[in-house]
């Protein structure tokens, strides 16, 4: 069914009678030729440009709870291509490009809402580093502008920019970064890939592999076993659990990110503002509500819920630029797993076991990678090469000492 304004009117006269769900409920058949295990944004993107794409069939995407419960329905929606490194920058751009032509693709409103990012400055040191990688964005394609302090002054009145430990020194934006809403990003993969004959199962929790000899077959899951041609892993913060079953260790650690919405307020914030002297980041949802975040919790945890320190220590982050925030009350807060790598970098790759490939790592940023992840993790598992713009995301750059070190990322931010 394709989803029009025409469509919308025809129902609303004939009491809305005649949408179907928007992907079918299905039973695991007992083989595939793909395997995808994770039902978040990066798997049923996988699985619906495995399809759509590279015209690939009998594809099944295996998730153990709801499609949209994990972190592609928790993070704090945030879409940019503000990186430094040249591992990186190229698939970010790729990725907002996508974004760009999404709900085209898809015929789903994801409210991609390309509202603006900004970056605060607060030291000329810290003005020089976003000078660098403002070049190195648009070397790559993208869009940055380096803005003054008075410049910001007219955007957000609001921000205290005279604050002594704290000065706003400027300010990088890219005016194409923004926020899309969340888990209408899941739902609408879900549903494109669903029209293109995947089958999504939920509540069907992968248990183990099916490996002989050096290859996988297969997954043993809750629902029976399942025989796959190849196995995608795309588990996000569970990547850990889930490949420690293949005997797999990987140089991933899974934490806490916490993330806030106060409650709903007039307009006031129109684009993004991320404090550069902490951590903290700010939007405000079309409800109202700002939706703010900060650091992980400082310790491993498979725990979906967060601690107090990280709280307030989020909240002096918002008080520092932002001191009315303290006039709002906190709506609600909830926790997701993050899937910390050691370099702050992802991994898409082919793993040592033929026929288990591995998509994982992304840090506080996969929200924003979701259709690069899926491109280049489907273009991986059609082709067996890596695609053009994810070349980097290897194993083995830890073994040879490659690091894609982003400031700010990885497990321990502080030491990056
Ligand atoms: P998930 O949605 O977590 O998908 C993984 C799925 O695998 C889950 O549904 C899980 O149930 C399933 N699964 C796990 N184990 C198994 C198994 N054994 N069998 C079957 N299924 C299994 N990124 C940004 O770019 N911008 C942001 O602003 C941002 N903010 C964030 C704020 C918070 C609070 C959090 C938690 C994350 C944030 N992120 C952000 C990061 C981003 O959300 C994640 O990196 C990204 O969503 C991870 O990919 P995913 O969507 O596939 O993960």
């Amino acid at each position: 069914m394709r989803y029009s304004a025409l469509r919308v009117m025809k129902e609303a006269l004939t009491g809305h009678t005649g949408w179907k769900p928007a992907w079918r409920n299905v039973d695991p058949k007992p083989a595939y030729d793909y395997v995808i295990i994770g039902g978040g944004g990066h798997g049923l993107a996988t699985a619906y440009y495995l399809a759509k794409v590279y015209k690939q069939a009998r594809i099944a995407v295996l998730e153990k709870s709801w499609i949209g419960g994990g972190n592609v329905g928790r993070n704090t929606t945030i879409i940019r291509s503000n990186y430094l490194l040249d591992g990186n920058e190229p698939f970010y751009e790729f990725s907002l490009k996508l974004w760009e032509g999404l709900e085209q693709d898809l015929n789903y409103n994801a409210m991609v809402s390309q509202r603006g990012i900004l970056n605060l400055i607060h030291t000329d040191a810290q003005r020089d580093a976003f000078i660098r990688r403002g070049n190195a964005m648009i070397l790559n394609g993208a869009d940055a502008d380096l803005l003054t302090t008075d410049q910001i002054k007219e955007m957000y009145p609001f921000l205290n920019t005279d604050n002594a430990r704290f000065p706003i020194k400027g300010g990088l934006a890219q005016r194409r970064g923004g926020t899309v809403r969340h888990d209408a990003v899941a739902w609408g993969y879900a549903r494109a890939a669903d029209l293109n004959g995947v089958d999504i199962i939920q509540n069907c929790e992968v248990t183990g592999f099916i490996i002989e000899d050096g290859t996988c077959h297969g997954v043993e899951t809750t629902r029976g076993a399942i025989k796959a041609k190849k196995v995608a892993a795309c588990v996000a913060g569970s990547s850990g659990r889930l490949m420690a079953k293949a005997g797999m260790r990987l140089p991933i650690e899974s934490h806490v990110l916490q993330a806030f919405v106060s409650e709903g307020l007039k307009p006031l914030l129109p684009g993004v503002i991320t404090f550069g002297a902490g951590h903290f980041y700010c939007s405000q949802s079309d409800k109202g509500g700002l939706v703010f975040g900060g650091d992980i919790d400082g310790y491993n945890s498979y725990a979906q819920r967060g601690n107090l320190p990280v709280v307030e220590d989020v909240c002096e982050g918002g008080m520092a630029i932002f001191p009315m925030l303290g006039r709002a009350r906190l709506l609600r807060m909830w926790g997701g797993i993050m899937d910390m790598s050691m370099d702050g970098s992802p991994i898409i790759d082919r793993t040592h076991i033929d026929g288990l490939y591995f998509n994982g790592g992304w840090c506080y940023g996969g929200f924003k990678a979701t259709p690069a992840s899926g491109y280049s993790y489907a273009h991986l598992l059609a082709t067996d090469k890596p695609h053009e713009t994810a070349k980097a995301y290897r194993f083995d750059r830890f073994e040879k000492g490659r690091m894609i070190d982003e400031k700010g990322m990885g497990n321990q931010p502080n030491l990056h």
